[in-house]
């Protein structure tokens, strides 16, 4: 079952004159609409957030009464236009989305947040950059610095923030990444339980499979090639060795 029309009501009322004074936080997000969204991967409803931090347009992709429910089974998912619209090879953005969003379609309840931070939250502009920097001969160190300053707090700020809005109790997050519910726990999300992100095997994610080293959280490929993570941990992909999944997860420590 969906947000009810009185639920989404209430929940624009409530949005509509809300101000942090006790989130504990220096800015505010705000739910500022909410309509359905059937897709191909099922029924969903799409809530569009303002904020006063970052000034981007996020959204919840939201599947079954989430409100007021604990143990809501959540995938927090970061804009790539190149992997999400287009179907770069150069990351496995879209096939993270796709699987989340086919998950928790079947799912009794769940929310993909689909933040709007491009590139690791540098933008478009500095992710391509980034790529044309690869593309001339690997110039790591420029590479690492135009796509490596992330501020991870800000991002999970607004995503707490945003779960918070909608009321969710406790989540289930879909990570291969520790360090990120520690992360959100650190602004108030609880989470009660890690759900390991799984992909299907595919010609597009076979990259993961055939990958020899992994450092600092980036992938070196067969070709010497590094591939710079555009979601903050990567998925495990079925068919992949066990050794290869302990040493990404320890790559996160
Ligand atoms: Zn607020
Ligand atoms: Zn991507």
């Amino acid at each position: 079952m969906s947000l009810t029309k009185m639920q989404i009501k209430d929940l624009l009322d409530e949005n509509r004159v809300h101000q942090c004074d006790h989130f504990g936080e220096d800015f505010c997000v705000k739910i500022v609409a909410i309509a359905d969204l059937p897709s191909r991967f099922g029924d969903f409803q799409i809530a569009a957030f303002t904020n006063n931090k970052d000034d981007k347009e996020h959204v919840a992709i939201i599947h079954g009464d989430v409100c007021d429910q604990e143990d809501v089974l959540t995938r927090v998912h970061s804009e790539c236009l190149t992997g999400d619209v287009i179907g770069s090879l150069r990351c496995d953005c879209r096939d993270q989305l796709q699987s989340a969003l086919e998950q928790i379609g079947k799912a009794e309840r769940g929310i993909v947040l689909y933040l709007r931070q491009e590139g690791r939250g540098i933008g478009l502009v500095n992710k391509i950059r980034a790529y044309g920097l690869q593309d001339h001969g690997l110039d790591t160190v420029e590479a690492n610095l135009a796509l490596g300053f992330r501020d991870d707090e800000r991002d999970y700020g607004v995503a707490a923030h945003m779960l918070a809005s909608l009321r969710v109790k406790s989540i289930r997050l879909m990570t291969n990444n520790p360090k990120k519910i520690q992360e959100l726990e650190k602004h108030g999300v609880h989470v009660t339980e890690r759900v390991p992100h799984v992909l299907p095997s595919n010609e597009y994610n076979r990259f993961y499979l055939e990958t020899k080293a992994i450092k600092s959280g980036h992938l070196i490929d067969l070709h010497g090639k590094e591939h710079l993570l555009e979601q903050g941990d990567r998925p495990i992909i079925e068919g992949m060795p066990e050794s290869l999944i302990q040493e990404m997860q320890q790559s996160h420590q």
